[in-house]
C-alpha cells in the first residue's frame, strides 16, 4: 500500500482562522492537502481539493468567501491534473473518502465515475442545510450531484475496517463539522498516519490548548482532539494537521510515497 500527499493549491487567511482568537490580523498561506492511497483492492482518495473552476474565477465559484480565505490555485493545481502525475486516470479511483463537503474538500466530487463516495449522513445533512456561520464553506455545485454515496452514520460506524485488513479505518471525528471524518493508514514499513481533515488545522493545536478558528461545536472538537493526541502520544501514529504550512513542509509529497 502506499500513501501520496497532494495539494490543491493555497488559500491564505488570518492566523487566527486556525486557531482561534490567536495571531490576530497574522495573515498565513496554507496548503489545501489531498490524499491518494494505492490499496491491492483498490485506488482511493481522502478528500478532493478545491474545484477547477476556482482556478478560473474563483469569486464566481465561491463567492464572497474569496476575501477571507484567498485561494491561489493554477490549473495544475486541480485534482485531476496532480492525479495525471502518478499515472491515474479518473476512472481508476475505487473510493473517495470525504473527510467533510467544505470547499477545499469537495471540490473534485462528480470528477471519478467509478468511485463510491464515503460521507457521514451528518454532513450530508448539515452541508444541505448549514447554519448561517458555516454557510459560506459549503458550495452545493460541488456536491450536489447523483453520485454513489455510501453513508456513514457516526458513532456506530466508527472505527470502520475499510478492507477488513486492518489497513485503513474511518475515525468519526465531529467537531469542525457535524459530520467530520478522519483516516488512519497503516502502512508497512513507514508507520501509521492519520489523515485529520479540518480536524486541527495546524499542530499548535494539538500542543497547546487552542481551538480552531472554525468549529461547529467546541464540545465535540476538543473530543476528537483528544483522540487525536492520545494516538500521537500513545499510539505512536503521525498526525498529518490539515492546513499547516510547518507541519506540511515535514512530509514528502506526490509523487513521492510512504509505503
Ligand atoms: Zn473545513
Amino acid at each position: 500500500m502506499k500513501l501520496y500527499f497532494f495539494s490543491s493549491g493555497t488559500l491564505t487567511c488570518d492566523k487566527s482562522l486556525l486557531t482561534m482568537g490567536r495571531d490576530v490580523g497574522k495573515m498565513v498561506t496554507v496548503p489545501v492537502p489531498f490524499f491518494l492511497i494505492d490499496h491491492p483492492k483498490g485506488k482511493l482518495l481522502y478528500d478532493t481539493g478545491n474545484a477547477l473552476e476556482v482556478s478560473e474565477d474563483a469569486r464566481k465559484h465561491w463567492g464572497p468567501v474569496c476575501d477571507v480565505y484567498i485561494p491561489t490555485m493554477s490549473k495544475d493545481d486541480y485534482i485531476l491534473n496532480q492525479l495525471e502525475k502518478v499515472g491515474v486516470k479518473p476512472e481508476e479511483i475505487d473510493f473517495v473518502i470525504m473527510s467533510h463537503l467544505h470547499l477545499d474538500h469537495a471540490g473534485g466530487v462528480g470528477a471519478f465515475p467509478n468511485a463510491k463516495y464515503f460521507v457521514q449522513k451528518e454532513e450530508l445533512q448539515w452541508a444541505f442545510a448549514p447554519q448561517f456561520y458555516q454557510k459560506p464553506a459549503y458550495i452545493r455545485a460541488d456536491f450536489d450531484k447523483d453520485m454513489n454515496w455510501y453513508v456513514l452514520n457516526g458513532y456506530a460506524d466508527d472505527g470502520f475496517d475499510f478492507f477488513d485488513d486492518g489497513s485503513l479505518f474511518i475515525w468519526f471525528t465531529p467537531g469542525h463539522t457535524p459530520g467530520h471524518q478522519s483516516l488512519v493508514v497503516k502502512l508497512n514499513k513507514d508507520g501509521s498516519f492519520v489523515l485529520t481533515g479540518d480536524c486541527c488545522y495546524v499542530e499548535e493545536i494539538l500542543n497547546e490548548d487552542v481551538l480552531p478558528g472554525l468549529v461547529w461545536s467546541p464540545p465535540h472538537s476538543v473530543e476528537s482532539i483528544q483522540r487525536l493526541r492520545h494516538a500521537r502520544d500513545v499510539y505512536g501514529y503521525a498526525i498529518v494537521t490539515g492546513h499547516d504550512p510547518w507541519g506540511w513542509e515535514k512530509y514528502k509529497k506526490a509523487p513521492e510515497y510512504y509505503e
